[in-house]
């Protein structure tokens, strides 16, 4: 039986790193849709490393396996080295990212290294989709099976819908088992409240020093977002866009300060 996404070369990446246990699921999961894998992920963990690009080191690019890469960067990096030189003439059709160890809801997308890689891949017209675990817990004890289960015919729904331009899609998974799960929700990104999130220790030297935490609150006023959804154990689709203007604002604002100031004349005599 031909798989379903065959003739379409699939680029992996992720955040977490090559030899993150969420990215062999997410290969895994692609060679299920088709039997051209490409791998290109950060040599360490890049996590929280956004949107971010090495300008001031050089990168290296080595090659673990067969269409198997680290490189020494971010995982944007990765997708620009995959796309511009690892697979040169031959560019990806589809870009997957993650599955990262632990959820990217509400802002986390814009610190997370996962959602970034599939920023990149649109920026360079790719259809781009990132995908996070959440676990509760040990993260050695995360479970992908949920992800291997689902994943597939969901990758398949999005690119048989098609992912428009500009578009990428930001999906998480609660923390349960297969047949736990509610379903799949379409659900915008949502917020949390800034929390007791920084601690405050002490050195050997008696020095302060500071470690920026996970706990933050969530926003419950608004019940229809990717936080809630996930809370009542749906796997989360929200699609982003990449033009971040506030078009109803830019309104706003260019009917009260957009001025057209006329040429100055030109003196005559000087
Ligand atoms: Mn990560």
């Amino acid at each position: 039986m031909p798989l379903p996404l065959d003739g379409t070369r699939i680029l992996v990446t992720n955040d977490d790193g090559i030899e993150a246990p969420g990215l062999a699921a997410l290969e895994r999961i692609a060679r299920q849709l088709s039997s051209d894998v490409w791998v290109v992920a950060p040599a360490t963990e890049q996590s929280g490393a956004a949107h971010s690009l090495t300008l001031h080191s050089p990168l290296r690019i080595s090659e673990r396996a067969k269409q198997r890469f680290a490189v020494t960067g971010t995982p944007t990096d990765c997708v620009v080295l995959a796309v511009r030189e690892i697979l040169q003439g031959h560019k990806p059709g589809l870009i997957l990212s993650g599955v990262n160890a632990g959820s990217n809801l509400g802002e986390d997308v814009t610190y997370s290294g996962t959602v970034a890689a599939a920023m990149e891949g649109t920026l360079l017209d790719i259809p781009s989709v990132a995908f996070s675990q959440m676990y509760n817990g040990d993260k050695a004890k995360i479970q992908w099976d949920s992800a291997e289960h689902y994943l597939p015919d969901l990758i398949v729904q999005l690119v048989e819908m098609g992912i428009p331009e500009n578009t990428l899609i930001n999906v998480n998974l609660p923390d349960l088992r297969p047949h736990e799960i509610s379903g799949i929700k379409v659900a915008p990104q949502g917020k949390r409240k800034l929390g007791d999130n920084i601690s405050r220790r002490l050195d050997p030297e008696g020095r302060p020093y500071y470690w920026i935490g996970g706990v933050r609150n969530e926003d419950k006023e608004h019940a229809a977002t990717d936080l809630a959804a996930i809370r009542n154990g749906y796997i989360t689709v929200t699609p982003l866009c990449l033009d971040l203007t506030h078009y109803t604002v830019l309104e706003a604002f260019d009917a009260k300060f957009t001025r057209h100031f006329s040429t100055p004349k030109t003196v005559s005599g000087v």
